[in-house]
């Protein structure tokens, strides 16, 4: 039984569902420019979102409703890994500590600024690639995934690379008045280095990438046994709720589909 209720803000971004008292999960509507699921957490005194999607607009609109739903501006950004629909939106949260791993905040300096100069200077042409398409649901994720790219085009007269202030290596806590919030990495698995957020009184955790539902997973290091390795990790955690990177908000069985 899932007690998720949805929350009265309205995105055209995304759809906002609590999922506890003060955790709320940031579900991307698709072909909108938001692409990566995002989160809120009321620590209690401080304000959390982890990842920030893949444009500046729907980041806005996510530190909006931080603001409406706990009152105050977002304290704490976390980067949950390199990817940039999870941290292009960074820039609209110039007042608050980005924190990543150590090796994720490497990534982002050594791919993205190349990523940007290379999509300023040759827009990728995803509609020829996609032409030959024929199954209607593929189809479907095609279209939003081009529309999701032409969200990001259009953003880039604006769109500028903001890398975390903060970096850990293994752990770090968050000491709320109403949450403990634990950043762990287990290493590699969907990029090189991937980080969750775990709030272990409720039993939850935004996982970014490395739990996808309905959702076939992608990577991009060489050794996907790292990423079993990791999910039997966090299958360890024994979740109730997992807010995954993509797809809608799931639960602990999800991680062993996963797997
Ligand atoms: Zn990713």
């Amino acid at each position: 039984m899932m007690d998720i209720s949805r929350v009265p803000f309205e995105s055209p971004y995304f759809q906002l569902e609590q999922v506890a008292e003060g955790v709320y999960a940031a579900i991307v509507r698709g072909g909108t420019g938001a692409w990566g699921n995002a989160g809120i957490v009321d620590l209690g005194g401080e304000t959390l979102v982890f990842d920030t999607f893949f444009t500046p607009p729907p980041a806005q609109s996510l530190r909006e409703a931080a603001q409406t739903l706990t009152g105050r501006p977002p304290t704490y950004v976390i980067n949950s890994h390199c990817h940039s629909d999870h941290v292009f939106g960074n820039q609209v949260f110039d007042d608050a500590v980005i924190v990543s791993t150590t090796r994720t905040y490497e990534l982002m300096s050594e791919r993205l600024p190349a990523m940007l100069e290379e999509v300023r200077a040759h827009p990728p042409s995803l509609e020829e690639a996609a032409r030959d398409v024929q199954d209607p649901r593929m189809r479907r994720d095609q279209d939003l995934l081009i529309a999701d790219y032409r969200a990001m085009e259009a953003a880039l007269p604006t769109l500028q690379l903001r890398l975390p202030d903060l970096t850990f290596e293994r752990r770090m806590v968050f000491h709320g008045a109403r949450y403990k919030a634990e950043l762990l990495t287990f290493g590699g698995g969907h990029t090189p280095s991937d980080a969750i957020l775990h709030l272990p009184a409720i039993a939850t955790a935004f996982t970014a990438d490395i739990v996808q539902v309905d959702f076939h997973p992608s990577t991009d290091i060489a050794n996907p046994d790292e990423w079993l390795d990791i999910l039997e990790q966090v299958d360890n955690l024994a979740l109730k709720h997992v807010i995954p990177g993509h797809g809608p908000v799931g639960t602990g069985e999800h991680v062993r589909i996963m797997r």
